[in-house]
C-alpha cells in the first residue's frame, strides 16, 4: 500500500477479481462515495426484476394459489444465507425483524435453562439487543450481568442461563472469537446467542465448526436485501426439538392448515416461525444472498480485507495529521468489514461530508464516523475519493459550519 495515488487506486481496481460484480447494482448517481453499505446496502438490479415478477405473476397472476411455493421460502432463503455463515441447511429461517427473533431466541434460552437466574452481555453491545434483553430481565427478574468479552470469565458461573454477544461490534468492527466464547459458556453451562448483523455477508462466519447455539442477523446491511427486509435466525440442529419461543404462531404449527384446537409446534426450524411470511422481502434476501454467494464470502473477505487496509494506510498519511485516530483493530483478522475513524469533530464532520462532499459514510456518538467496505460493490477508488473529499474538507473547515441537529438520522 506505498502507492497512494488516484492511479495506484486505479490500478487496485483493475486487478480486482471482484470489480464486476459492481455493475449487478443500481448505483443512481457516479459521484456519491457510498461508505455505508454496513447500515443500508446497495440495491441489486435483479432485486428489481424479482420483486417485479413475484408481484405482478405470482401476487397479481397466481393469487392466493402462490401459496403453494411461498410456504418454502423461508427455509430457502434461509439456507442460502446459512451457507454464507457455517450453517449446514435446515438450521436457519428468514422471518420477523432482527430485533424480534433476538427475542424469541434469548427466551427460549432462557426456558431451556431454569433455575439460572443471569444473562451476560456486553454493555456496548448494540442498543436493540441491550433493550430486549433489560426488558426479559424485568419481565421474568433476572439478572442482566454487564462484562466485555475479555473479562467473560469471571462474568460466568453455574447461575448464567445465556450469553450473548454481537460478532462484529458496530461500532469498532473489533471481530469477537466465536468458538473461544462459546466454549466458555459451554464449560459454565449456558447457551450462547449471536448476533450476525455486522458480520453476516462480510467475514465468513463458522457458526456450526465452533459449536454455537443460537443466532440472529439482519439482512439489509452487507446482504443487501433492502430496508426493512426480514431478519435470520439460526438454532443449531441438535438444540431445534428442546428450545420453545414465545410467540406461539400458526406459521411455526405442525399442520398449519389443520386449524387444530392447541399448539403443536414443528419439530424443526419451521418452529421458529411466527406469522405470515414477509413474502416480497424474502425473495430481495434470496437475490441478495445469491449474489454474495455467486462472488464467494472467501472471496469477499480477501476484498474487504485489501480495502479496509487501504483505507487505514489513507488514514494514517492524510487523516491522523488533521487529528483523527483509528476506532478499529490494526490487526486485519480481528477486525469486520467497517473502519471506524474517530474525532472530537465527527459529528459535524459526518453531515458536512454527506452536505458538501457527496461522501455518505454515518455518525455514531460520541466521535466515530463509520466507513463501510461491501467488498461486492466498493471500489478502491471510492475508497481513496472518500478519504480524499474527507481531508479536503477537514482543511477547509467546512463542517465547522453545520448544525449537527439538522438530521434525524445519523
Ligand atoms: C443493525 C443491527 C440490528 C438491527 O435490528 P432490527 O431489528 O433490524 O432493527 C440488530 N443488531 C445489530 C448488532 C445490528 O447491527
Amino acid at each position: 500500500m506505498n502507492d497512494l495515488s488516484a492511479a495506484g487506486a486505479a490500478a487496485l481496481d483493475a486487478a480486482d477479481p471482484l470489480a464486476g460484480f459492481r455493475d449487478r447494482f443500481v448505483v443512481a448517481d457516479p459521484d456519491t462515495v457510498y461508505l455505508d453499505g454496513n447500515s443500508l446496502g446497495r440495491l441489486p438490479r435483479e432485486t428489481l426484476a424479482r420483486l417485479q415478477d413475484v408481484v405482478a405473476r405470482e401476487w397479481g397472476g397466481g393469487l392466493v394459489g402462490s401459496w403453494e411455493r411461498w410456504l418454502d421460502l423461508p427455509g430457502r432463503a434461509g439456507d442460502l444465507v446459512g451457507s454464507l455463515v457455517g450453517a449446514a441447511p435446515g438450521q436457519v429461517v428468514i422471518a420477523d425483524s432482527t430485533t424480534v427473533n433476538f427475542y424469541k431466541l434469548a427466551a427460549a434460552a432462557l426456558d431451556a435453562r431454569p433455575g439460572r437466574r443471569a444473562i451476560v452481555t456486553d454493555p456496548g453491545n448494540f442498543p436493540t439487543d441491550r433493550y430486549v434483553l433489560e426488558g426479559l430481565c424485568a419481565a421474568r427478574g433476572l439478572e442482566l450481568r454487564w462484562t466485555t468479552p475479555d473479562r467473560l470469565d469471571s462474568a460466568l458461573d453455574t447461575g448464567v442461563a445465556l450469553v450473548t454477544f454481537s460478532l462484529v461490534d458496530y461500532r469498532s468492527a473489533e471481530i469477537l472469537d466465536l468458538a473461544a466464547i462459546t466454549a466458555a459458556a459451554h464449560d459454565a453451562g449456558a447457551l450462547v446467542l449471536w448476533d450476525l448483523s455486522h458480520a453476516a455477508g462480510a467475514v465468513p462466519v463458522a457458526l456450526d465448526a465452533s459449536g454455537a447455539d443460537l443466532a440472529v442477523g439482519c439482512t439489509y446491511k452487507y446482504l443487501n436485501a433492502g430496508p426493512g427486509a426480514p431478519a435470520f435466525l439460526y438454532v443449531r440442529r441438535e438444540l431445534q426439538a428442546q428450545l420453545r419461543q414465545p410467540i406461539w404462531g400458526w406459521f411455526g404449527q405442525r399442520e398449519q392448515f389443520a386449524m387444530g384446537p392447541a399448539y403443536d409446534p414443528q419439530p424443526d426450524i419451521r418452529r421458529f416461525l411466527v406469522g405470515t411470511s414477509p413474502v416480497l422481502g424474502i425473495h430481495a434476501v434470496e437475490v441478495g444472498a445469491a449474489l454474495l454467494a455467486e462472488a464467494g464470502i472467501d472471496a469477499l473477505r480477501a476484498k474487504s480485507i485489501a480495502q479496509t487496509e487501504y483505507l487505514i494506510a489513507l488514514h494514517d498519511a492524510w487523516l491522523a495529521p488533521l487529528g483523527f485516530t483509528l476506532g478499529s483493530p490494526r490487526d486485519p483478522a480481528r477486525r469486520g468489514s467497517h473502519v471506524s475513524l474517530r474525532h472530537p469533530d465527527a459529528a459535524r464532520i459526518a453531515l458536512a461530508l454527506r452536505a458538501h462532499a457527496n461522501v455518505v459514510p454515518d455518525f455514531r456518538a460520541p466521535d466515530v464516523i463509520r466507513c463501510g467496505i461491501a467488498p461486492i460493490y466498493t471500489r478502491y477508488a471510492d475508497v481513496w475519493e472518500g478519504m480524499d473529499r474527507l481531508r479536503r474538507l477537514v482543511e477547509s473547515g467546512v463542517h465547522t459550519r453545520v448544525d449537527p441537529a439538522s438530521r434525524r438520522v445519523t
